[in-house]
């Protein structure tokens, strides 16, 4: 039996270390690109979210080479996620790849339901072999994103550009072709402590980015274009609210615990939508985005693909969160049509607007100090403020310009 499963971002490395520890054979499809998009959405309904189509495109390459079962993470809920491995397995079958289906439901992860469905794979393996794989792929997705975060940090403020991209580079290629948890581990700390080396500006002050929206774009460098490189390169501090680890925590450990605890971006959505869930990670997304404007973010990023039920109603409240926070949110929609020209020209002059709005704003100090005591007029009314003391700049730099 040989596996194969799909790509999201770098969740492939603790698959890696999972499927090598527990003794499992598989084919890890190539790293997304033009061919995976081009291959899935040939075989897939046209209006369908695009993870669904990259993810298929894995499937497929994975096949053809050599892989026989399929594993998935699927999960029930109110968008489409909950139709995806149904789907897409009577696409398999129905262009001649008959291969075993293995769905793991996200929506109530247990360890017990890991276990069952990796069963027909692990057939004749030891429990503790394949408990120890459990632990150690969850290990290896906290020091993956760790390792992440340190590369947002050092990206926009190394002194000799392109550092921090060259290390991840090189660590990419290195850990595909390590083999086992501890020759993993080795490379993460390679990589950590390469970074560390870096000699970056320790006065810069960059601004604050938060990307927040659908998981899988979010994720997925190759659905986002990249973005948090980019930004990154742009001399902005990036803070990608979806990572793996974040979500491990709050659906797989905290849920398994015995004493329950609430996730703090659902309860900051319910501001916003009175609802327990709108379906994929919209709730979170309205959380994610009222904590971060509560945190005096210099800005928001909201990524999704086109046609997401979940995130176009997580959109509609966003007026209303920047009319009380004043933090500007901006929403890129992606699918397979985007264009990086257009798509780049919105983010650099969203940039653009947040370093104008930062020079004319308040200093931060008073700022946070009306946020502690809870002053939302007070904040509103300084913002608006700084917005009336940009525009009056700009019109009085734009007739300066005519006059010239
Ligand atoms: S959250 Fe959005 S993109 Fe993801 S499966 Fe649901 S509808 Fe599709």
């Amino acid at each position: 039996m040989k596996i194969t499963f799909p790509h999201t971002g770098n969740m492939y490395i603790p698959i890696k270390v999972l499927l090598e520890t527990i003794g499992i054979d598989y084919v890890m499809p190539p790293l997304c690109n033009i061919k995976t998009l081009e291959c899935g959405s040939a075989h897939s309904p046209e209006f369908i979210c695009m993870p669904f189509k990259i993810i298929l495109g894995d499937f497929i390459h994975g096949i053809q080479n050599g892989a026989d079962t399929v594993l998935f993470c699927g999960g029930l809920g109110q968008c489409r996620l909950g139709y995806y491995g149904d789907l897409q397995a009577e696409i398999l079958k129905s262009i001649g790849h008959n291969v075993k289906f293995i769905c793991i439901d996200l929506t109530f992860l247990t360890v017990r339901e890991i276990v069952e469905k990796l069963k027909p794979l692990t057939e004749g393996k030891s429990p503790v072999k394949i408990l120890r794989g459990i632990a150690c792929a969850i290990w290896t997705v906290f020091r993956v994103d760790k390792l992440y975060r340190l590369a947002s940090y050092t990206r926009c403020r190394e002194v000799v550009k392109g550092c921090t991209d060259n290390t991840m580079k090189q660590f990419h290629h290195r850990v595909q072709n390590a083999r086992g948890f501890k020759a993993i581990i080795k490379e993460i700390n390679w990589a950590k402590w390469t970074l560390e080396t870096i000699k970056t500006d320790k006065k810069a002050k960059p601004l604050k980015v938060a990307i927040v929206g659908e998981l899988y774009v979010a994720l997925e460098p190759y659905a986002n274009l990249d973005i948090e490189k980019k930004l990154g390169n742009m001399g902005v501090e990036v803070h990608n609210k979806l990572s793996v680890s974040h979500w491990i925590m709050e659906h797989f450990i905290k849920r398994n615990l015995p004493v329950k605890s609430k996730d703090t971006s659902h309860e900051a959505g319910k501001e916003f939508m009175k609802t327990d869930d709108i379906g994929g990670h919209g709730l979170e997304t309205i959380g994610n985005a009222v904590l971060c404007s509560r945190n005096r973010y210099d800005g928001i990023i909201h990524l999704y693909p086109f046609t997401c039920m979940p995130e176009i109603i997580a959109q509609c409240t966003f007026n209303e969160i920047q009319n009380k926070y004043g933090v500007p949110i901006m929403t890129l929609i992606l699918d397979e049509m985007t264009g990086e020209a257009g798509y780049m020209t919105r983010v650099e002059a969203f940039i653009d607007m947040l370093e104008r709005k930062r020079k004319a704003g308040t200093p931060d100090r008073i700022l946070n100090l009306a946020w502690m005591f809870n002053w939302h007029g007070f904040v509103n009314y300084i913002n608006r403020g700084g917005n009336m003391l940009l525009k009056r700049r700009n019109r009085k730099n734009g007739s300066k310009e005519t006059a010239t």
